[in-house]
């Protein structure tokens, strides 16, 4: 099994050189094996995979593969009209996600390439494309399971657990804490942020349903947008601070983290800074935890 990150920014695509080594393009993950081809999210950074494949490929090869959206902010889908394997009429994409603001999948996509917006209509494309529309039910594919779960995030948004032979991965981009959000109006909100310097925390129900789905992963993506004290002042924004990535990922005894969905305004010496700051967290309760940021063309092998 190959993850491989092709966009790792939240929010918006920011090229420029304080972000070169780790990234600019928006979420895209691959996740395949020699067989199946799945792609997590088609943020700007799926316009370079879709380049890759039509390299990896001989030309007259049909190129079929899973794509699956976490939900449809514009960060998630800005790449979708610019995945040149949709190009070819051989090749045949199944797109995956759950229904937004009450609209269909399909529709969602539909107008996405409306005039308005790209002179592609989605029926003009000339690939063969079809619409799951998921809840929380799993997807099973030639050996893989590919489960939902619904994340903390405004409007609906999808996380996802993948099985194959044993190995696990899970992908939860944009995700904040319910155990933040639920109090914010509480008078004792800093003590909240406080316990977490000094152990295991208290998580509210609906982090620990987050933990029970990611246990025992392999490898977690996980939102780590913001700092803690960036998060104070961000508060129901629907992301994540690098402690409680840290945190689910202790609970859950993942073996290797991957901060994700960088935060535009953070330059590489900034995620330099976080990814020390999140080692020494998880070394301080003496987790043998692995901690990496998401970094674009990084690959993680799984045999
Ligand atoms: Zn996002
Ligand atoms: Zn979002």
């Amino acid at each position: 099994m190959k993850i491989k990150f092709w966009g790792v920014r939240g929010s918006i695509a920011t090229p420029g050189q304080d972000t070169v080594r780790y990234g600019g393009n928006t979420p895209c993950v691959e996740v395949s094996d020699e067989k199946n081809l799945i792609i997590l999210d088609a943020g700007t950074g799926i316009r370079p995979l879709g380049l890759d494949l039509m390299k990896r490929y001989p030309e007259g090869t049909k190129i079929a593969g899973h794509l699956f959206i976490t939900h449809f902010h514009v960060d998630h889908i800005q790449g979708f009209p610019f995945f040149n394997p949709f190009y070819v009429p051989s090749n045949h994409f199944t797109i995956y996600g759950c229904e937004g603001a009450g609209k269909k999948l399909e529709s969602i996509f539909m107008g996405q390439l409306s005039p308005e917006y790209f002179p592609v209509t989605l029926k003009e494309m000339p690939a063969e494309l079809k619409f799951v529309q998921l809840t929380t039910r799993p997807v099973v594919l030639d050996g893989w399971t590919i489960s939902p779960t619904y994340v903390n995030h405004p409007g609906l948004a999808l996380g996802y657990r993948l099985d194959k032979g044993g190995r696990r991965v899970s992908y939860i981009t944009d995700n904040e804490p319910f155990r933040y959000l639920l109090r914010q109006q509480g008078e004792h909100t800093d003590d909240l942020f406080d316990d977490l310097g000094r152990g295991a925390v208290e998580l509210e129900r609906e982090d620990k349903n987050l933990v029970e789905f990611v246990r025992g992963s392999d490898v977690l993506i996980h939102d780590a947008m913001y700092s803690i004290d960036e998060y104070k002042t961000k508060l129901s924004w629907g992301h994540s601070f690098v402690e409680f990535a840290v945190e689910v990922a202790l609970q859950a005894e993942v073996k290797q983290l991957i901060l994700f969905h960088h935060d535009p305004m953070h330059s590489d010496v900034v995620l330099d800074g976080l990814i020390k700051h999140a080692r020494a967290v998880a070394a301080k309760r003496s987790s043998k935890l692995q901690v990496h940021a998401a970094q674009e063309g990084f690959e993680i092998r799984l045999s």
